[in-house]
């Protein structure tokens, strides 16, 4: 039988209260949906594990091993902790795992001596002991898959933290933004700079070895003095992983409303880029590896799930506005909560997906390049002829000579990356390829 090895997303859409640059699908004041929700999404599960039993059984597709899981929102942290217990037990009775495959015991141990070399090349730069400590992280951590939930300071005690890792979680993503905490109130935070630096303490303290951080830049009144000194606040405690993203003024949002009747004022673009570039050198000159516009991790800690929907690999969402990519299809859920429950309780869970996109050939290859160039490392260009027996050279033969004109993109051996240039307007570069 055919294995598909895929990743899935679990979203959870609640929060305690809503950040007012946010446009995520994410409701306050809803705890009253809080068991049901969670029912719901059990049931979403077996729904999809029984109706790819019934079609590998008869080859219709093949079976599917579950590679990642990712819990997001929303705030997963919000909702009680025998909750998100109770969904990753349902995965797995459900689901198999990757970890439990035969086959991929090579693999991991491929990968367990890869973040060896990796650690003897950077050992070689400056002994570093954090890299060593890294290396013995990263066996333990390569035994089990991958298993993230995003959690709120604010929401957290060491209790729930304890409880996430007897259930399986190892990866955790901590949204803290700023250390100002004059900043984080004026975007709409629930929490203060000590409510993480308890999370991240405790976190320590029960034993997790994979960790997040999110830093925005960008933000209203912030300076890059602030921004220095969440950077190096923050790489003091060593996250094995800092996620640092630009704010973006959404529509219809209450950061939208201030800033338009001018109660806020957000940095201008200039400054905001001083601001990433100052985060990218510091991070990289402390030995965090750069691999995707806002990513930077130790090596051997990028996030694998992320890391897949980059590379256009398969994932299910499961919840309220999850989305999902497979069989070169993009859907996505509704993202009304009451009608998300009410369709799954009343047996029509089929409902509540919408198809978002139906890739042909040629759209799947253009989205593929769009992608990649989100990272770092950019098109492998020997991987793209594998993949699509192509040249990515020859394909976007025009469009790569107008961008490397614009010296917004560089080829360099075998890959097609963006310029330091094209990473402050990477949206331009991505758009030629949609
Ligand atoms: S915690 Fe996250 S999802 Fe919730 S409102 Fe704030 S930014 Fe949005």
């Amino acid at each position: 039988m055919e294995i598909k090895e895929i990743g899935l997303y679990i979203h959870i859409p609640f929060c305690k209260h809503k950040c007012y640059y946010c446009d995520f699908v994410s409701y306050a004041n809803k705890k009253k949906f809080f068991k049901k929700y969670v029912e719901c999404v059990k049931k979403e599960i077996e729904k999809y594990a029984r109706e790819n039993r019934i079609m590998s059984e008869h080859g219709l597709e093949p079976k599917y091993v579950i590679k990642t899981i990712y819990i997001g929102g929303g705030t997963p942290s919000l909702i009680d902790e025998e909750y998100i217990e109770d969904i990753l037990k349902s995965i797995r009775e459900n689901f198999e795992i990757t970890s439990n495959l035969e086959e991929n015991y090579e693999a991991q141990d491929e990968e367990i001596k890869n973040c060896k070399e990796k650690k003897k090349e950077i050992g070689k730069e400056k002994n570093n002991q954090i890299i060593e400590n890294d290396f013995e992280k990263q066996k333990n951590y390569n035994s089990q898959i991958e298993t993230t939930i995003e959690v709120n300071p604010g929401t957290v005690t060491k209790e729930k933290l304890q409880k996430y890792l007897e259930c399986g979680i190892n990866r955790l993503s901590i949204g803290l933004q700023a250390v100002q905490d004059n900043l984080l109130k004026e975007i709409g935070r629930i929490h203060t700079f000590e409510d993480f630096q308890n999370v991240y303490k405790w976190a320590r303290e029960v034993g997790f070895e994979n960790i997040n951080v999110d830093l925005m830049i960008g933000l209203p009144n912030q300076t890059l003095d602030d921004v220095k000194e969440s950077t190096k606040k923050v790489m003091a405690l060593k996250p094995e992983h800092i996620s640092v993203y630009s704010l973006i003024l959404e529509e219809n949002t209450k950061l939208e409303d201030m800033v338009i009747k001018g109660k806020l004022e957000l940095p201008d673009d200039e400054i905001e880029r001083k601001m990433y570039w100052y985060v990218k050198k510091a991070l990289e000159k402390h030995k965090y590896i750069h691999y995707e516009i806002s990513n930077f991790a130790r090596p051997g800690f990028e996030s694998k799930h992320n890391s897949d929907c980059w590379n256009q690999n398969e994932y299910i969402g499961i919840g309220a506005a999850a989305s999902s990519f497979m069989n070169n299809a993009r859907y996505e859920n509704t993202s009304d909560l009451e009608e998300y429950i009410s369709n799954i309780e009343n047996d029509k869970p089929s409902k509540n997906i919408q198809l978002q996109e139906l890739l042909d050939d040629e759209s799947k290859i253009d989205e593929y390049m769009m992608l990649s160039l989100r990272k770092i490392s950019g098109v492998n260009i020997s991987e793209f002829k594998r993949k699509f027996n192509q040249n990515p050279i020859i394909r976007y033969n025009k469009i790569l000579e107008k961008l490397i004109k614009e010296e917004l993109i560089e080829i360099d051996g075998n890959n097609i990356r963006l310029s330091s240039k094209g990473i402050d307007l990477a949206n331009l570069v991505w758009e030629e390829f949609i």
